[in-house]
């Protein structure tokens, strides 16, 4: 219990210092003691489970039947390969879940929040799982609060504790209180923070107390995992799918087995052969396969900078067509350096500041004081914009450290950017001096009074034109503006309230924050590419404007408006001007979720950018929300479906070619499979109407399966990108999966069919050496005959289907433009195929275990030319397709 004893006591009980934090050593022995401060989560499952998983399935139980049934009937060779059939499905299904599964552990723990640290006196920003009891820990508005904490210091410290308590609305916290007593409902326990709750305003210190396991929600043992629907649109349209064409094949299947016994078949022969082609034709992978592709498209993104917390993200990201950008530190650098200021009626550039002029002294001190951000040779932290000001106050040997040592903090009003503002109260000698600073718009309506060549003076409309003047002076020359103002109070105790009114301006200053050098040709690839590019920011419409033009967004002062005409307009105007507007500038995040809803009810895929605490509602509301991953608030990662390493603009923009090329390449795999599904179910069926002997062995379809719905249709998932995936508009996330692909998909089929069926007559006519036009009835065959023809079937199913990976690569290229080697992973699952296929007919065990014969060579002659012509047709179409397009 730690609520009912003072901060003395605490700090006492766990060793720690609150100015210097915990050493490291002191650190390392805790953790060693403690362990990760972490929720112990779901025991993994062992492989033995993982395997039995992957048998629970209605198919793999009609295969088990079928083996069963084949080792009664004495045929022991295809139960045998029956069985290895289902140990590889089985080892192929654990290999891509565990694959998946790790990849998206590693994206949790890359989102997983951090925690500011005083550890040897220095802060640190550490992952939250290393903290330790003891520590000192600085808690600010949009951070999740890593451990139980008992609060040393909070300064208008609100937190809302749902997650424990259920009452969402946010608590006032307060350091200062000791509560007698032993038994206090943690909704009650002001003095204390608890792992996994929420800071939404004001700052905090506070010692940690309890890590891991020890919190209040480790006690409780509520998993913090919410089960979130992780199935993407595309993988439950194929679940659906897939539960479709699973029917279609079952009930051509069935169809098969009555003509097979009307047709007075062997019954047995007739039963493998059906459910071989069930299990071969219901494309059950595909799901898994879809899910493999995404989370190795995923892994790559992160390569990029780019980490996306939901799968879904990733087919989204295809469609966007919109991308609304903030400005700072995403097109900008976030290198910001004050270079101009304006006091005493007069603007310059800031070495001119002459720091022995008490107006330009106060300036200096009001923006030093009024600032949460830290400066040492060693460690900067804090936001941009206020390490610049400190930056230009160590210029004037002013530090900080010192300032506040005499000029101690009293209260403080946080900045926040709705109000655009932030307020401290300092103790000057007897007085109370409170320091504002932020937006000059916003702050010129709080000051009735300026601070000029000594005097305070009435602000009149002549003085305020010449601020205002200033303030657009540097605005247009791209400088963030920001205003300072101050009062002074005899006493400190003043209602919160109260403090921001009647202030006295005391001048401006102007920084600089230059444009991302790569962000200019993003923009103008997004134009090419259907995607159009908004921004949104907190700064001054000039500063936006001037920043917008010179990164090609906009050269049309018409196409920028501010957050206050933003408020004029009623949703049916703003809805009609909407997709004109290219900048809109003051704005704060509430009329970003106004943005997002307008954008969206013209039909267009929003991506939305945030990093505050208040961002989260647009970033949940747009189609694909961003945070930042360096100034983004906890709660801002957590309601995005993106988060950008590096801040960049960018990376956006290389996340959305990525999730372009995603899309193709399950779109490819998908075709790939179902094209290959067809030609089989085409050669068997088409055989069997036709009254001939069987083409393929039960084995033989179930081993092509096998082959072709592994390797070759992973290789396709990760198919190098497309070079144009840019050059195309956005995708219509209405469109079908197959749209302009379906005949496509059906005439491949249909040719990989007639081709094996083909193979299979050459083979029968010529080892028969039969004149009748239909050696191919059942009883018209030598034995060695059909196997002879069904050999040449079967290898040309699984070549053709090989070789047929290559067209999919791309719709309208020819495989030679787009390099045959682009894709080694290809090429190797094409190569082991052919081998494979090989070694089964030339090695004896194998040939006997699969009643295959090799081939001699005439026989491969026309089995190579054969297999060989699903790509030279394709290859024939695709130059028609080429002359008929553009690109
Ligand atoms: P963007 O949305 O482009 O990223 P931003 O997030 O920087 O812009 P805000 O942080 O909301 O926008 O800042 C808006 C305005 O608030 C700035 O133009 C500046 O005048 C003022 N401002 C920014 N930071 C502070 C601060 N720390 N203290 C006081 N005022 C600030």
């Amino acid at each position: 219990m730690f609520f009912n004893k003072t901060i003395e006591q605490v700090l006492e009980e766990f060793g720690s210092n609150p100015i210097t934090g915990l050493s490291q050593n002191q650190s390392e022995v805790k953790r060693e003691k403690f362990g990760l401060n972490q929720l112990t989560t779901k025991k993994p499952k062992t492989l033995i489970a993982m395997f039995f998983a992957q048998l629970n399935d209605i198919l793999i139980y009609i295969l088990i039947a079928a083996a069963v049934i084949s080792a009664l009937l004495g045929e022991t060779s295809d139960a045998i390969i029956i069985a290895i059939v289902i140990i590889i499905n089985a080892t192929v299904g654990i290999i891509q879940e565990s694959k998946a599964e790790k990849a998206l552990d590693a994206l949790k723990k890359l989102s997983t929040p951090k925690a500011i640290v005083k550890r040897d006196g220095q802060l640190n920003e550490i992952p939250s799982e290393e903290v330790v009891p003891g520590d000192i820990i600085i808690i600010d508005a949009g951070r999740y609060v890593p451990c139980d904490l008992r609060l040393i210091e909070a300064a208008n410290l609100k937190i809302e504790e749902s997650t424990l308590t259920g009452e969402s609305v946010p608590v006032d916290k307060d350091a200062s209180l000791v509560l007698p007593g032993e038994d206090i409902p943690l909704g009650d326990q002001k003095n204390m923070l608890f792992m996994s709750t929420l800071a939404t305003y004001g700052r905090g210190v506070g010692i940690a107390v309890s890590t891991g396991m020890d919190t209040q929600i480790g006690k409780i043992a509520k998993m913090l995992d919410e089960k979130v629907d992780d199935e993407t649109p595309l993988q439950k349209k194929l679940a659906q799918l897939g539960k479709y064409l699973g029917i279609g094949a079952l009930f051509i299947c069935a169809l098969m087995f009555i003509v097979g016994v009307l047709q007075k078949r062997d019954l047995f022969e007739m039963l493998l052969v059906s459910i071989s082609l069930a299990v071969a034709a219901i494309p059950e992978g595909l799901p898994a396969i879809v899910t493999i592709v995404l989370a190795m498209g995923v892994q790559k993104m992160i390569k990029e900078n780019a980490i996306v917390r939901k799968l879904p993200a990733v087919e989204t990201l295809g469609s966007v067509n919109i991308i609304c950008s903030d400005k700072t530190g995403t097109l900008t650098q976030n290198k910001m350096t004050v270079t101009k200021f304006y006091a005493d009626g007069k603007l310059g550039a800031i070495d001119s500041l002459n720091i022995n002029h008490t107006e330009h002294k106060l300036l200096l001190e009001n923006l030093i004081l009024c600032n949460d951000a830290t400066y040492s040779e060693n460690s900067k932290t804090g936001d941009p914009t206020e390490i610049a000001l400190l930056q230009a106050g160590v210029d004037y040997s002013i530090f900080k450290d010192d300032l506040e040592k005499t000029h101690k903090r009293i209260d403080e009003i946080p900045f926040d950017s709705d109000r655009k503002l932030m307020t401290t109260v300092n103790k000057y000698d007897n007085d109370y001096y409170v320091m504002t600073k932020g937006a000059i718009d916003n702050l010129l309506n709080l000051c009735t009074k300026a601070y000029i060549k000594g005097n305070i003076i009435e602000i009149t409309p002549n003085i305020k034109k010449d601020i205002l003047a200033a303030s657009n002076n540097m605005s247009d020359n791209a400088l963030r503006v920001l205003g300072a103002a101050y009062k002074i109070l005899p006493s400190s105790h003043v209602e919160i309230d109260s403090l921001e009114r009647d202030l006295i301006l005391i001048g401006l200053v102007g920084m600089i924050d230059p444009p991302r050098l790569e962000v200019k040709d993003s923009i103008s690839l997004c134009m090419k590419s259907g995607i159009k590019t908004v921004m949104i920011t907190g700064d001054h419409q000039n500063t936006a404007f001037a920043i917008a033009k010179d990164l090609n967004i906009t050269n049309d002062s018409s196409e920028v408006i501010s957050g206050t005409e933003l408020d004029k307009m009623s949703d049916v105007e703003l809805n009609n001007r909407i997709e004109s507007i290219r900048v809109f500038a003051r704005v704060s995040p509430e009329h970003k979720v106004k943005i997002v809803r307008a954008l969206k009810s013209k039909g267009n895929i929003v991506s939305m950018t945030g990093d505050g605490v208040n961002d989260a509602p647009s970033l949940k509301m747009a189609d694909i929300g961003v945070a930042m991953g360096i100034t983004g608030t906890d709660v801002a990662k957590g309601a995005a479906d993106m988060i950008l390493i590096d801040d960049n603009f960018s990376t956006i923009v290389a996340a959305i070619k990525e999730g372009r090329n995603i899309f193709t390449n399950i779109k490819k795999t998908i075709i790939f499979l179902l094209s290959c599904n067809i030609g089989e179910i085409i050669a068997l069926f088409l055989a069997i109407l036709l009254g001939w002997a069987t083409p393929l062995r039960p084995i033989h379809i179930l081993w092509v399966n096998l082959i072709t719905d592994t390797l070759p249709a992973l290789a396709l998932g990760v198919d190098p990108g497309d070079p144009d995936v840019m050059k195309y508009k956005p995708r219509n996330p209405k469109d079908s999966l197959f749209k302009g692909e379906s005949l496509n998909l059906l005439l491949n089929g249909l040719l990989i069919g007639i081709l094996t069926l083909a193979a299979f007559v050459i083979g029968a006519k010529y080892y028969s050496g039969d004149t009748n036009l239909f050696p191919l009835f059942p009883g018209n065959l030598s034995e060695d005959a059909l196997k002879h023809a069904q050999t040449m079937a079967f290898v040309v199913l699984s070549v053709s289907q090989l070789v047929h990976s290559l067209n999919m690569r791309n719709e309208k290229k020819s495989i030679f433009q787009i390099g045959l080697f682009s894709n080694k992973y290809l090429i190797g699952a094409i190569v082991f195929g052919i081998l494979l296929q090989d070694f089964i007919i030339t090695v004896p065990f194998l040939a006997n275990v699969f009643s295959v014969h090799s081939l001699s060579l005439m026989d491969w002659s026309f089995v190579t030319i054969l297999s060989l012509m699903p790509l030279l047709l394709n290859e024939i179409v695709k130059i028609f397709k080429r002359s008929s397009s553009i690109i």
